[in-house]
């Protein structure tokens, strides 16, 4: 085999501190972990099970992470790992067990769940190893997805973010897309401080109710229907069509890059929540701002899961958990909030003047 020598991984001035690629012989195990940048504390971030992930997109989500956790203000760095395997793959167990051996010793890693990995592949791994976040609740963990952390941290920004953009939380409306974990749990949260849900949506498709959809009712016919759409009462609509409904507050919480420069200008929300990964691309975020359509970045406002992650790491319970969340997702919102009226800058621009400020301060203590 031809064997290149280049040191062609790419990097900046924050990193990637290691790229690692496992191989395990006796089970195929093949994975990646990028352990971005550590100068706040171990790297958190999940691992992902797919058949076709690659270095680069490793990397950049152990980025993503890097910065996640620096805004947040957590004692962790970013990091990210990979396992190439189907998802529905039967026994999980025996990869996810010499994963686990794998990283043994790359300690400044810490595994949590990822799409494909759940907490009982946490509870292997915290078997083998001793160190992973979201675990489950008999090994000492918090649900994070069962209790909503995500969605809860969602709802604390958009606490703020709503009375900014002169929007009474009592009258404003709500869409939703993607009713899962991220979005079930902001619509329960949004709902309980008096917004009114008026669309939520699914893998299959999209429903609307103007006079308004019933959470905990909603809830339980996804659970035991598998789809929003089985919903009475309420309009069909095609799925995209959802970012494009008059509401006052859009949370997107399913796919990336579901506002871009072909629909951007069909959007008529007045303020956007990003619950997913990158749903909005930079391109279609600054057009928003630029029309007046405040758009709160990824990083800063879907923070509350790994803030949970670091509160059951340092051994903390679920209530400490959402007063973590309350308390750093209210006031990094209120700093981005100032920065984007002060310094006349995009919310992404300030989220990462934000996230960078605390890294390079972490980075400098440690030379
Ligand atoms: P999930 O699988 O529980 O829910 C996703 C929902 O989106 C499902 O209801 C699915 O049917 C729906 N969906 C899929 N494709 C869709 C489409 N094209 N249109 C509308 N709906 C669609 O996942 P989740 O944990 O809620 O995560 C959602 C997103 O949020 C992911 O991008 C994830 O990476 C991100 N995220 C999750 C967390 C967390 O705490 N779970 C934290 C930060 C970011």
């Amino acid at each position: 085999m031809a064997m290149d020598n280049r040191f062609d991984t790419w990097a900046d001035e924050l990193g990637p501190a290691k790229t690692v690629h496992l191989y395990d012989p006796q089970t195929g195990m093949k994975g990646i972990v990028v352990i971005d940048n550590v100068a706040c504390g171990p790297a958190i971030g999940g691992v992902r099970l797919a058949p076709d992930i690659g270095t680069s997109e490793i990397f950049r989500l152990a980025r993503a992470m890097t910065l996640k956790n620096a805004a947040a203000g957590l004692p962790h760095g970013g990091g990210k790992a990979g396992i190439l395997a189907d998802p529905h793959l039967a026994d999980k167990e025996t990869l996810l067990r010499a994963f686990a051996r794998s990283i043994r010793d790359l300690v400044d890693y810490i595994p949590g769940p990822d799409m494909g990995t759940d907490e009982r592949c946490m509870g292997w791994i915290y078997e083998e190893i001793g160190r992973c976040i979201g675990r489950p609740r008999s090994l000492g963990g918090i649900p994070l997805d069962e209790i909503g952390a995500t969605g809860y941290g969602l709802a604390q920004v958009a606490g703020l973010a709503l009375p900014f953009a002169g929007i009474t939380i009592t009258d404003a409306t709500l869409a939703v897309q993607g009713f899962g974990n991220v979005g079930r749990h902001a619509a329960r949260f949004l709902t309980d401080m008096g917004i009114r849900l008026v669309a939520a949506s699914d893998s299959s498709g999209a429903i609307y109710r103007q006079e308004g959809l019933d959470v905990t009712e909603l809830t339980r016919i996804k659970a035991k229907k598998g789809t929003v759409l089985a919903y009475p009462d309420a309009r069909r609509l095609k799925g995209p069509e959802l970012v494009e409904l008059p509401c006052d507050l859009l949370v997107p919480a399913a796919r990336p890059d579901v506002i871009t420069v072909a629909n951007v200008d069909r959007v008529k929300a007045r303020i956007i929540i990003e619950g997913a990964n990158i749903p909005v691309t930079e391109d279609a975020e600054r057009m928003l701002h630029d029309r007046g359509v405040l758009c709160i970045p990824d990083f800063i406002a879907n923070a509350g899961g790994v803030i949970c992650a670091a509160v059951e790491y340092s051994g903390g319970g679920e209530q400490q958990a959402m007063t973590a969340i309350k308390e750093k997702l209210t006031s990094n919102t209120r700093k981005l909030l100032e920065v984007v009226t002060e310094e006349n800058l995009y919310p992404r621009e300030a989220a990462m003047q934000m996230a960078l400020r605390r890294l390079r301060e972490a980075m400098a203590l440690r030379h």
